[in-house]
């Protein structure tokens, strides 16, 4: 990729997956722009906050086993070359009746991968984890590589590496509009008119926003996040004795969790949240009825917790597909623009490997992963 003019590629929007697409790309020697319509590490998109789960086993779908894979050994040697520690590996407990979707998913992944894995019954988890109190009749498949990263160091990470590789950055200047031709793209700003070879729109929320004629059925859900007094006896839920888990409370929905972090016991019920047009009309305030699902969730795996004081809480956003799968592909129209929306809730954990897939897609076209069921086209046959 050569550009006379500008850059060879910008990048728009710069979350957890932009951040990771800049550094891969700064790092190969491509010259390129990331522009951000806020600050870095704002709050109003879906990669902000203290944690993320990231798991080997995955009950979403066996296909995204080696993409975890990749992403687990990039943030290895992301946190190798910040000097930073942004990857947590305590374990994991995905719960719930064992003819579930996260116990059968679980167990499905691991079996095809061949990955390390035990299942344990209610008394055997309550024997090793004692916070735990699971129904008698719900299982747990406990994942040795589970465990949670840090979202803003990564971010930050990849940032500051991004730039001391030579990526430029502009902050609070948002994407009005852009074209696309066969000598490249033209990009405008408030502030100007930027041109590239290539283009990554990665808006997360804002992507329907971002890709405009592009007909893509994505879903603005509202979450909700907590952060509980850690219960006594309080040194239970600290980090080395307690997994992050996953609770299949009632069939396809779960709440989950983490340790003890800096703010408190984080815990979130998954995908039952208000859906909106788009990201401004999202209501921030968060309410004692946000937290009521949750506690009863809880109550029937983490009873303490679940009685315990709210210190904190925050919302957050997820982009939802209808089948709940990715989407990362060229726009329809222009082969010059890749269109990327890891989210449906489950994106951060892979932000570092699928930044290297995005730079893999501009810069020589070879990707190592089946990337088929991430395609724009696939939206069709729903319409
Ligand atoms: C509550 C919650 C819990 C989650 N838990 C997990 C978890 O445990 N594990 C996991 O793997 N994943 C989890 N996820 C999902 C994960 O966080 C997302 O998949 C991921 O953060 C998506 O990143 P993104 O870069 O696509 O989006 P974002 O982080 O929202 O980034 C998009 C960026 O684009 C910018 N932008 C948009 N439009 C423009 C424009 N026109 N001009 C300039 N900039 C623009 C935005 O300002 C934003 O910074 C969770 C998400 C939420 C909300």
């Amino acid at each position: 990729m050569t550009n006379t003019r500008g850059y060879d590629a910008i990048v728009v929007g710069l979350g957890g997956i932009g951040t990771a697409t800049l550094y891969h790309l700064a790092r190969r020697g491509v010259r390129v722009l990331g522009l951000e319509q806020f600050e870095p590490l704002h709050t109003h998109g879906s990669s902000h906050g203290d944690s993320r789960i990231i798991r080997e086993t995955y009950f979403e779908h066996p296909l995204y086993v080696p993409l975890v894979q990749r992403a687990h050994e990039l943030w290895r040697e992301l946190e190798e070359a910040s000097g930073k520690s942004l990857m947590t590996i305590h374990g994991g407990l995905m719960i719930g009746p064992p003819e579930g979707d996260v116990v059968t998913g679980t167990l499905r992944s691991a079996r095809e991968h061949g990955l390390p894995h035990e299942v344990l019954s209610a008394g055997e988890v309550k024997r090793r984890y004692p916070p735990f109190d699971m129904p008698d009749d719900a299982v747990a498949v406990f994942d040795p590589r589970a465990g949670y990263l840090d979202p803003d160091g990564c971010t930050r990470a990849h940032l500051q590496l991004a730039v001391s590789a030579g990526a430029q950055t502009r902050f609070s200047e948002p994407v009005i509009s852009w074209l696309s031709s066969e000598r490249g793209v033209s990009v405008v700003t408030r502030a100007g008119t930027y041109d590239a070879e290539q283009l990554v729109l990665s808006a997360g929320p804002w992507t329907a926003s971002a890709a405009p004629g592009v007909q893509l059925p994505l879903a603005v859900e509202r979450q909700t996040v907590f952060w509980f007094e850690p219960p006594t006896p309080r040194g239970q839920y600290e980090s080395r004795r307690f997994p992050i888990y996953a609770y299949e409370f009632k069939p396809g929905v779960i709440c989950y969790g983490f340790p003890e972090l800096a703010k408190g016991v984080k815990a979130s019920v998954m995908h039952d949240g208000q859906v909106f047009a788009t990201p401004a009309a999202v209501s921030r305030e968060v309410s004692e009825a946000d937290v009521r699902p949750l506690r009863a969730a809880l109550s029937q795996v983490l009873p303490a917790l679940a009685r315990s004081n709210v210190r904190d809480a925050t919302t957050c956003l997820f982009t939802n597909t209808p089948d709940h799968d990715f989407v990362i592909d060229f726009h329809p129209a222009h082969s010059n623009v890749l269109i990327s929306s890891p989210c449906s809730g489950h994106g951060f954990k892979f932000a570092s490997a699928i930044g290297e897939v995005q730079a893999d897609l501009l810069t020589n076209g070879v990707v190592r992963f089946d990337l088929s069921p991430f395609r724009i086209g696939r939206f069709r046959s729903e319409r």
